[in-house]
């Protein structure tokens, strides 16, 4: 399988050529140049595979589609490290739980971080350590996170030998569990930077440093965030685990709704669906960061500002630009490169937006591609949490609650929901207090964080900044 860059770079590589990189140097993202189909029978074969065998031997069937230079056995063992009961809490590793008439939520927070990066972050990991030990190289990760991103990936890297990382977040705009969760980390390895700005301008200086070249090259710099193509394939198979467990025959439908910030995890549903799945809708749910709402609504893709991003109790669906949405773009308008380019490099350099409404590839949005769309506000999120604890007796963190605000605005008859559960409630505890005046449950491991010794920098929002702390600490 070769690998092609949404702005036309047709240069072939394969898997194991991107997996340590970021964007592609034209500024695109990188997409396989065709989506696996998978048939009926394979469909069949898969669904005994989660249930008979295992989410790592499934995880293994859907990698391989896209994996043709690693070899199989090792892969195989790749997977079966990442995906245990052990790290993720049950054997399922993604358990399905009914919430109400037609609505599930597919648990993807049992991780060592309790957020669905995990899921993700935990194989990239592994893969990184695999590929860096066969090359005999190293790696200096550099990430901008908003919370969830930053501790799954130190949490998968910490210890990995040949790698570092440099893990910046936005000062002060953490949850204190996620920062308790991240500056407590006292690996060698693992360098926590505290931005003075919001996650854009974490973003931003993440993009600068990778811009220029003859740094990225010195440093080894690589990137985890969530453009990064092993990610989001990772990401697909739990919607096949989600849609075995929500259905007992492969002709049923299933949609899915998904709390969605970068766009990374519902996009992983979007190449789901390519590759065959019967998704019915894809449901994304926004906070009051509604960039994609509007989109999905009018048409309009508009990015905001520093100024106009606003601070939620959904934090980690913070953002003012969707960094995967792009590749959904390029499958929208059939692939065209050149127009990609266009819409995201000088469209939105000049006007900050662009619009699709007149064109009539926008209507396949919904049409051809089932995604649909939603949005949750501080009220609605409080009112969500609120309910389903007096209602169900389920405590679901803030991002999930958007989801199933949304969620409930879009059941269709004889289609079950899927609501996938980025995060438990504990990492969002403040919140949970305000809606419930009771504090979440803590895993037992996770007791008396906040009282750790704290390993951060504060640095202003500048890119040479960091490059020279980068530049210090690789010596
Ligand atoms: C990252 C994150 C999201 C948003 O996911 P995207 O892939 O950026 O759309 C939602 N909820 C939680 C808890 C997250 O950590």
């Amino acid at each position: 399988m070769n690998y092609l860059s949404t702005r036309g770079d047709h240069t072939p590589r394969r898997f194991c050529d991107i997996l340590l990189e970021g964007l592609a140097p034209d500024g695109g993202l990188y997409l396989p140049e065709r989506y696996p189909q998978v048939d009926a029978a394979t469909l069949a074969r898969w669904r005994k595979v989660y249930h008979e065998q295992s989410y790592a031997d499934l995880a293994f069937e859907v990698l391989s589609l896209y994996i043709d230079d690693i070899p199989a056995a090792d892969l195989r063992a790749i997977c079966q490290k990442t995906y245990t009961a052990e790290v993720f809490g049950t054997g399922e590793i993604v358990p399905l739980r009914h919430v109400e008439n037609g609505l599930w939520l597919e648990a993807l927070s049992n991780g060592p971080t309790l957020a669905f990066k995990d899921m993700a972050m935990q194989l990239l990991g592994h893969l990184f350590e695999y590929e860096l030990g066969r090359r005999g190289e190293q790696l200096n990760i550099l990430g901008a996170t908003s919370g969830d991103t930053g501790s799954a990936a130190e949490y998968a890297m910490r210890g990995k030998a040949g790698v570092r990382v440099f893990m910046t977040s936005p000062h002060g705009r953490m949850s204190p569990f996620q920062q308790a969760q991240m500056f407590s980390l006292q690996d060698a390895n693992i360098h926590n930077i505290a931005i003075e700005g919001v996650f854009d301008d974490c973003q931003d200086i993440v993009k600068a440093v990778s811009n220029d070249l003859e740094f990225k090259r010195k440093y080894k710099i690589g990137t985890v965030n969530s453009i990064n193509w092993a990610r989001l394939l990772a990401q697909v198979v739990y919607y096949f685990a989600g849609y075995f467990q929500a259905t007992t025959k492969d002709d049923q439908q299933v949609s899915f709704t998904v709390p969605s910030g970068n766009f990374g995890n519902v996009c992983a549903g979007h190449v789901a669906r390519m590759m065959g799945l019967p998704i019915a809708q894809l449901v994304v749910a926004t906070n009051e960061n509604d960039v994609l709402d509007e989109f999905f609504r009018t048409g309009v893709y508009r990015v905001r500002g520093s100024a106009d991003t606003h601070e939620t109790s959904s934090p980690s669906m913070d953002i003012s630009k969707a960094s995967n949405f792009e590749r959904f773009v390029f499958d929208l308008l059939g692939r065209d490169a050149g127009r990609t380019a266009d819409l995201f490099g000088p469209q939105l350099a000049k006007h900050g937006r662009f619009d699709l409404s007149a064109d009539p590839l926008f209507a396949q949005a919904a049409g051809r591609y089932g995604f649909v769309s939603g949005k949750s506000t501080h009220a609605d999120r409080l009112a969500t949490i609120r309910d389903c604890w007096s209602r169900h007796g389920l405590m679901i963190d803030t991002h999930t609650a958007d989801g199933v605000k949304v969620a409930r605005e879009h059941l269709q008859a004889g289609v079950p929901m899927v609501v996938l559960e980025t995060a438990l409630p504990i990492k969002f505890a403040g919140t949970i207090v305000e809606a419930l005046g009771r504090e979440p449950e803590r895993p037992a491991k996770f007791v008396g964080i906040e009282d750790l010794p704290k390993r951060v920098l504060v640095m202003p929002a500048q890119a040479d900044q960091v490059k020279a702390y980068i530049a210090q600490h690789c010596a």
